[in-house]
This record gives C-alpha cells, sequence and structure tokens, in this order.
C-alpha cells in the first residue's frame, strides 16, 4: 500500500488544489473557476469538458500562470512535481507563488509545459481586453507576422532544447511534415500570411510540440481543422506522449475525441469539478445529473470522431449572480427543493476512482 503511495506520488505531474480564480470587473466579482481539484500523472491524458465559460481554459492559464488582470489567482495551490532530467530528482513547485515573470515560470512555459489553442481570441474569457489578448498572444509564442515560420521555430526550439540552429531546422521540417504542412522544406520558409488559416494552427501545434514539453494542455487544438488533419495531429500527439511519457491535458466540445485520446475525463459547470472519473466510467456510469444530461442525447460514444456536446435545458446562470446551494439547481431534472437551492454539495468519492459533487450521494441535514 505504502509502495503504491510512493509510486502514485512519484508519477504526479500537476496537482491543482481548490483552486479559485476571479475577475475583479466593475458589474462585480466573477469566480471563474470556484474550488477545481485536478491531477494529471506523467504519461496521462485527462479530457476536461463542460460548456463554453465553465472555467476550462481559465483553470489552463493557471497552470500557466497567465492570469491576466483583472484577473487573479485567490486561493488554492497548483503543485508542478518538476524532474531535473539530468539527476531525476523532483522538485515540488507551487506555480501559484511564482512571479507570473519570473525567470522560474518562463522556462517552465512553452518548454516544459507547453499549450495549444484553436483561437486565442474567442476561446478567452470575455472579459479580458483586447490589450490582454495581445499581449497573452506575443508570450505564448504566436506567429510574429514578419519573421519567418523556419526563423520562429528555431528560435523556439533551441531555446527550451539543447539542439544547434542547424539540427532545430531539421526538426522544424520534420515537425512540419508530421501536421501535414505539404512540401515543409520550402514552407519553412514561409511567413505567416501566406499560409491559410488551418496551416497556421497546424504550425502553432508543430512549435509546441517541437519543444517536447512533458506536458501539453491542448485547448480545442483540432477543432477548426479537416477531420483527416486533425486525425493526424491525434496520431502526433499520441507519439511523443508514448515516446516522451508526456502529460496531455485536452480541454474540448468533442466527446468522439476525448473518448479516443483520454483515460480520465473531468466535467466542470461553473468554475468547479462536479465529476471526474474514468472515460468508460463517466460515458457508461455518469453519476452527476449535468453529465447525465451532457451524454443523454449521444447515440453511441467512439462510433463517430465528431460527437459534440449536447446543448442541455436552462440557461448557464448570470456568474454576477450564482443560484444559492447547488449552481447546477436551476437546471436540475433531479432538483430537490429545500436541499438542493440551500445547501452547497462538496466533491463526494461515489464509486472506485470516481467523484461527483451532488447531494444525491451526500448525506447531510436540511
Ligand atoms: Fe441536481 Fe441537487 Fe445534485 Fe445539484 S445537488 S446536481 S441540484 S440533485
Amino acid at each position: 500500500m505504502e509502495d503504491n503511495m510512493e509510486s502514485k506520488s512519484k508519477d504526479l505531474f500537476i496537482e491543482v488544489k481548490d483552486l479559485h480564480v476571479e475577475f475583479d470587473v466593475r458589474a462585480g466579482i466573477v469566480k471563474a473557476v470556484d474550488g477545481m481539484f485536478l491531477e494529471i500523472r506523467r504519461g496521462q491524458t485527462v479530457g476536461v469538458i463542460g460548456e463554453s465559460g465553465c472555467g476550462k481554459s481559465v483553470t489552463a492559464r493557471a497552470i500557466m500562470n497567465m492570469i491576466p488582470k483583472p484577473g487573479k489567482i485567490t486561493g488554492g495551490e497548483i503543485l508542478y512535481h518538476r524532474r531535473n532530467r539530468e539527476t531525476g530528482e523532483v522538485q515540488t513547485i507551487d506555480i501559484t507563488k511564482l512571479d507570473p515573470d519570473g525567470e522560474i515560470i518562463r522556462q517552465i512555459r512553452g518548454g516544459e509545459i507547453g499549450m495549444i489553442f484553436q483561437e486565442p481570441m474567442s476561446s478567452l474569457t470575455p472579459v479580458y481586453t483586447a490589450g490582454q489578448h495581445i499581449h497573452e498572444a506575443v508570450s505564448l509564442h504566436r506567429l510574429i507576422p514578419v519573421k519567418k515560420l523556419g526563423d520562429q521555430m528555431v528560435e523556439t526550439i533551441v531555446a527550451h532544447r539543447k539542439v544547434t540552429k542547424e539540427e532545430a531546422r531539421e526538426i522544424a521540417i520534420e515537425m512540419l511534415r508530421k501536421v501535414g504542412i505539404p512540401k515543409p522544406e520550402q514552407r519553412v520558409d514561409s511567413y505567416p500570411h501566406q499560409l491559410s488559416g488551418g496551416q497556421r494552427q497546424r504550425v502553432m501545434i508543430a512549435i509546441a510540440l517541437s519543444c517536447q514539453p512533458e506536458m501539453l494542455i491542448a485547448d480545442e487544438p483540432t477543432t477548426a481543422l479537416d477531420v483527416s488533419i486533425e486525425a493526424q495531429i491525434l496520431d502526433v500527439m499520441r507519439d511523443l506522449q508514448n515516446t516522451m511519457d508526456m502529460a496531455i491535458m485536452f480541454i474540448t466540445h468533442n466527446l468522439g475525441v476525448v473518448a479516443e485520446m483520454a483515460e480520465e475525463i473531468v466535467v466542470m459547470y461553473m468554475g468547479k469539478q462536479v465529476e471526474r472519473a474514468r472515460v468508460v466510467d463517466l460515458f457508461y456510469k455518469p453519476k452527476h445529473p449535468y453529465t447525465q444530461a451532457l451524454l443523454r442525447s449521444i447515440p453511441r460514444i467512439g462510433k463517430k470522431s465528431d460527437v459534440r456536446l449536447a446543448t442541455i435545458e436552462g440557461m448557464v446562470p448570470d456568474p454576477f449572480h450564482l443560484p444559492t446551494g447547488c449552481v447546477f439547481h436551476p437546471r436540475c431534472p433531479m432538483f430537490m427543493p429545500g436541499k438542493c437551492d440551500k445547501i452547497e454539495p462538496s466533491n463526494i468519492q461515489v464509486d472506485d476512482h470516481h467523484w461527483a459533487r451532488c447531494l444525491l450521494y451526500e448525506e447531510v441535514k436540511v
């Protein structure tokens, strides 16, 4: 038992513990992440699903310590078990305590933890200003319009891997080939405006992967891409995962992709983890009424690679006026009056490796 515990903690890569992120805007305070828990191990893929605005992307940015003002982390810990690539020694760092512009987080971002987005401008929270969008784009190595792709890729690869510029150029060409860019030997000397939107997206993915991160945060990375290109990119991710023991946090609306890629799924609603389970258990034995509603209209998971989250009844609550008790209660078909609108459920273990935040599983006195 002790041995198991020890190997379990050795494998841990990121632990998010009771994370709170708030945005203090003129209209009030938005609790974008409100008590989030997440564990990701080396070599593991964890899928994170939930409707837009549920806090998935903000959690991802908190892991990179990139919450722009007026947002800030107001509670909790993000423990990064950082392994020295030479000695193998593991040191635990609380990312929330790091200076967001400091040396340590800059080494981690893009190098040890890579991040790819579908479309940064639309995937961010609406309370960001245009200036903050631009700041974020630059700090995430987004494509610089006046630089050739090859130069941008070589600079990024050399900054994060011990290779020469010539080797970095070879790595860049090979990675462009892997993500399906035609004639990569020529394309590497193109400028971003000479590529289509889909090709630019693939180049961003190629840059993130060519740094061989130990963990990849993929935030809707392939949604805008053609299905065959998507399959190709998912293959590249899996290859890297197998050869490098890379962990992946996969944020998506596509349940087909998440069923194919992830071992474990976390469902988020209004900034909270409402359910966490292994993929098969979550799809076939969902416990939380929100997850059940999301999955209800799906005929058969795994049949199609393009199965989107269902739209569920009712409106997402106004973030400035959250419902009392369980935040899902105004939309919940299992609503228990006098209980669900009064008591906030805790995160309860409902089965082997299965947690749900719902009063149906909790014995509480009203
Ligand atoms: Fe539904 Fe009540 Fe469970 Fe919330 S606590 S999900 S309202 S049954």
